[in-house]
């Protein structure tokens, strides 16, 4: 199924987004995870892509075929293009195509030590690919900038390229500001994006956890934040469960306000995505 006829449907979509195992660990071990997450509903499911080029697609893929073909599932595919080659990415596209997937979110990839663009320099490069293979493709959009860019109008302007390259819809870095979404929401508006736009939310389990995001991706830490990790710092169970509340309520803001989607971060955690669908239940934002 093309996630682009998801926001066309009735009702508030709701995502998520797993990784393949990590390490050693077979394939295998992630179709516990798509069992448990496919109980919930989700409006698709995204496979995240090791970054440095064609490096660890089979991964993706594997997982993809296997939550689709096993449960059913919508899935989609991460892709980056750091570092590959043209004929990389349409190895990897054929494979993917081959795998049945038909949706892929179309990504430059974190700059990676040694590795340097060759074929493509920015996401936007690789959007027209991925569409002119067949694909519907999603691209990132980032709330309060991405990090290596400083001018949040010059973020905003590298946006509406993305849309103009080909992306169908976007899904968004995390943040932890829903006042942040929401100016970031009317200024893609205002630069004429209209695909929708789906917002990914992390919950934080650990001061580690959080600390390693903010500083990954430049996202603003809220003074409410700040004071459950003083709070908690010593109890790092009710740390992740207030982490997990925030989010929930994060969730519940957004689908309050109208937004097109959600994405939930579920770091592999199924116990994530259960709270957050309950949650979004509970307030009837989901039926
Ligand atoms: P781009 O849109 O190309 O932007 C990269 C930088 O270039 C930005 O600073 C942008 O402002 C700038 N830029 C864009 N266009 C221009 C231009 N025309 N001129 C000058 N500057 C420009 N990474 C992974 O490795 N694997 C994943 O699976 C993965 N999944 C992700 C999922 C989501 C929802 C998000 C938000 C991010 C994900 N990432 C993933 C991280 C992503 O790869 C990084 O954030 C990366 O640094 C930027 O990728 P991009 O596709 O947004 O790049």
């Amino acid at each position: 199924m093309q996630i682009s006829q998801v926001f066309e449907r009735d009702g508030l979509p709701v995502s998520f987004e797993i990784f393949p195992p990590k390490g050693e660990l077979p394939v295998e071990a992630a179709h516990a995870l798509a069992a448990e997450l496919s109980m919930l509903d989700p409006a698709f499911v995204s496979v995240t892509y090791s970054a440095g080029g064609s490096g660890n697609s089979e991964r993706t893929i594997d997982v993809a075929r296997m939550a689709k073909d096993d449960f059913d599932l919508a899935m989609m595919a991460h892709l980056t293009c750091m570092g590959a080659t043209k004929n990389d990415v349409h190895q990897v596209l054929a494979a993917m195509r081959a795998a049945g997937i038909e949706n892929v979110l179309a990504l430059r990839g974190d700059s990676v030590e040694g590795v340097s663009t060759a074929d493509f320099h920015f996401a936007k490069d690789l959007i027209p690919v991925a569409r002119e293979a067949g694909f519907c493709v999603g691209a990132a959009a980032y709330p309060e900038g991405h990090i290596e860019c400083l001018d949040f109008d010059e973020s905003i302007r590298h946006l509406r390229q993305k849309q103009d390259a080909g992306a169908q819809f976007f899904v968004t870095q995390l943040f932890f500001d829903n006042a942040c979404a929401l100016r970031f929401l009317d200024a893609a508006l205002n630069a004429g994006v209209t695909v929708p736009i789906t917002f990914g939310i992390m919950p934080f389990l650990s001061k580690a956890q959080i600390s390693r995001m903010v500083f990954m991706c430049g996202a603003s830490l809220p003074s409410p934040i700040i004071k459950l990790l003083a709070r908690y710092e010593n109890d790092p169970a009710s740390l992740r469960a207030a982490g997990i509340e925030y989010a929930c309520e994060q969730l519940e803001g957004l689908a309050a306000e109208g937004v097109d989607g959600l994405h939930i971060y579920t770091m592999n955690q199924p116990a994530i995505a259960a709270a957050a669908m309950e949650a979004l239940r509970a307030s009837g934002a989901v039926v």
